[in-house]
């Protein structure tokens, strides 16, 4: 089985996103706090306990969560794994989560995040109690009561996988849910390979796969990564295209990036500052060209004309371009 959290301050959007992702992977999304407004709505014992605590936006005991999680564990079929969403929140519940999966034969594979700021918590939770009426919502001194309660207990969680390898960001700031929904589908495939400590084969197995799953995304494309974590900052990832899939034209102002195709066929489209075309590339298919150097701050994109596999590298990570580096192309 896979065990993944799905980790970010309280109002990220881990409960929107957690559906489309346990769907996609095969995973049994488990949200404590779900559970836990489930035992409340239901009178128990455990729900009577629980509910002044949650009101507070105060924790439950690590004990009472890690009960509930070790019940499902043990009484979960038919699912690849488990997408564990608001859990674990401590240092305590991450350490007792470390060993209640290695008694099992078992461990952490992956850890993502979405992170917003303090100011969009207010606001995304704000919101979120005008649709959902959830009573942890409703006062501003339970929200900055779970704020203080995430910086102070749960934000430590980020040192704690990050130093295992195990943690990827993504940046709910400012994005639409589709975008973010990207973004998280591109860093599980990451984590998927590179925490397996196996070398990943690039075979033809894998990029049948990876075409499937470009399919399937909203903007007909997936970026693989082929790096080992977070820590390495080189961008080193297979981009994998659909006809019809827009790339918008960009540029990177401090490296080359290097681009070659493995299987399709694509055009490398390079622009002036103007946003005119200035040189249109053809490669792969039989074309005799496999690749090319883009150079350092060259505007650029590129337009499959089949299902297209290319892999890129650079220095420096992989991040979406900020406004100054995407251009709009003239007719
Ligand atoms: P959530 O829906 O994840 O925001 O959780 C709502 C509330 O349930 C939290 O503010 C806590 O009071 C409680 N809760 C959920 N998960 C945990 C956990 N892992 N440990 C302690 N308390 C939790």
């Amino acid at each position: 089985m896979k065990y993944y959290i799905l980790f970010g301050p309280p109002g990220a959007g881990k409960g929107t996103q957690a559906g489309a992702i346990a769907e996609r992977y095969n995973l049994k999304h488990v949200s404590t706090g779900e559970l836990l407004r489930a035992e409340i709505a239901a009178g128990t014992t455990l729900g009577k306990h629980a509910k002044a605590l949650i009101e507070a936006g105060s924790l439950v005991p690590d004990y009472v969560v890690e009960g509930m999680i070790e019940h499902l564990f043990s009484s979960t079929r038919g699912y690849a794994g488990f997408l564990l969403d608001g859990f674990p929140r401590t240092l305590e519940q991450a350490k007792d989560l470390d060993k209640i999966l290695s008694d099992r034969g078992e461990k952490v594979n992956g850890v993502i995040s979405i992170m917003i700021s303090d100011e969009t918590i207010r606001q995304r939770i704000a919101h979120r109690a005008a649709i959902e009426g959830r009573a942890d919502d409703a006062s501003e001194e339970t929200i900055s009561n779970r704020i203080a309660t995430y910086h102070e207990r749960t934000e430590p969680l980020i040192e704690y996988y990050r130093k295992a390898g195990k943690y990827f960001e993504a940046d709910g700031e400012g994005k639409d849910i589709n975008e973010v929904r990207e973004e998280l589908l591109d860093l599980f495939l990451g984590t998927d390979k590179s925490l397996q400590g196996k070398h990943t084969v690039i075979d033809d197995k894998l990029l049948d796969q990876l075409q499937e799953l470009a399919h399937e995304s909203a903007r007909l494309r997936v970026n693989y990564d082929l790096r080992n974590g977070e820590d390495d900052k080189s961008q080193r990832m297979l981009n994998i295209f659909w006809p019809g899939s827009k790339t918008e034209p960009h540029r990177h102002r401090s490296s080359n990036e290097t681009i070659i195709v493995i299987r399709g066929e694509l055009d490398l489209i390079l622009f002036n500052d103007e946003g005119i075309e200035v040189e249109r590339l053809h490669m792969g298919g039989d074309s005799g060209i496999y690749g090319a150097n883009i150079t350092k701050g060259a505007w650029h994109t590129v337009e499959p004309k089949e299902v297209s596999f290319v892999f890129t590298g650079k220095e420096g990570a992989w991040t979406r371009n900020a406004k100054e580096d995407i251009l709009v192309p003239k007719e």
